[in-house]
């Protein structure tokens, strides 16, 4: 794997407050290029408000967390796709009447670089930066095994289908790092294997990083190179995935046990 120990993402003390709620407290780890992270933890344990964090959506009152060894602060929200950070949401949002290509073609339009006077007047650059966005979305479709159903609106597509096309969104922007927000949700087992299956091909084929929020542990436990455990906004543990699932407090966290 190329650059196995380079950290791309470097999350340092970083704590959210919300009133009298502690949702991150002095959180810290790194994502190592190349790899597959794995974020896992109760109900409540502060992953999400994590994620929100690298997305900016949230801000962070105490620690730092660096991309390529930049940090997050200096960048406005819509600069993160930019950065190459890209994401997924816990419920889709996809374009129903659109088609596959066209909802995948969506995720490609912030990186376009043709202004909205351009855009109204069809202009020759317009058209070629749609000719190139649309091959972009072919390849992703190819990628993701979603030829057969390309052109088929997204909302008349099974569960699983759906999914890939929302991964097919976030990754046509070319990120460094994909974060992904619980993409197993509602799958069922034969969808699983293939999520697993594809999440590792977007790490080994498409040299793209990913961090996984995921409550199905069998699916985080066999495809993450690394597993970081939280419980009430805490680390608890760190490590391989052998090394979380045997953590007394990874245990305890989820038997909710003393
Ligand atoms: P789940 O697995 O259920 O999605 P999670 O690990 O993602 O949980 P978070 O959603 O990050 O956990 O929540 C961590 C804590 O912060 C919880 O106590 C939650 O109620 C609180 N919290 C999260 N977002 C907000 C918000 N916008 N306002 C107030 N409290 C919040």
């Amino acid at each position: 794997m190329n650059g196995a120990h380079e950290v791309l993402l470097s999350v340092r003390g970083v704590s959210v407050r919300f009133g009298g709620i502690r949702a991150l407290d002095g959180v810290s780890f790194d994502v190592e290029k190349g790899k597959i992270v794995g974020l896992i933890g109760p109900n409540g344990a502060g992953k999400t408000t994590l994620f929100n964090c690298l997305s900016r959506l949230y801000e962070f009152q105490d620690g730092e967390i660096r991309f390529e060894n930049r940090s997050l602060v200096e960048v406005p929200r819509h600069g993160i796709a930019d950065l190459g950070i890209g994401r997924t949401f816990q419920n889709l949002a996809l374009f129903r009447t659109m088609s596959v290509v066209e909802n995948i073609m969506v995720g490609g339009h912030c990186r376009t670089r043709t202004g909205y006077v351009a855009n109204m007047l069809r202009l020759p650059s317009v058209q070629t930066e749609e000719a190139k966005l649309r091959a972009k979305a072919e390849e992703m479709v190819r990628f993701l095994r979603l030829e057969s159903v390309a052109h088929v609106p997204v909302g008349s597509l099974p569960f699983g289908y759906q999914k890939r096309v929302e991964l097919g969104r976030a990754l046509i922007s070319d990120p460094k790092l994909l974060l992904l927000d619980e993409p197993a949700a509602g799958l069922n087992h034969e969808e699983l294997d293939d999520l697993g299956r594809t999440i590792v091909d977007i790490r080994d084929r498409l040299n793209v990083t990913v961090l996984l929020v995921e409550h199905h542990m069998s699916l985080v436990m066999s495809i993450s190179d690394k597993v970081v455990a939280l419980d009430f906004g805490q680390k608890i543990a760190e490590g391989t995935p052998a090394e979380v699932q045997n953590h007394p407090d990874v245990i305890r966290a989820y038997l909710g046990t003393n």
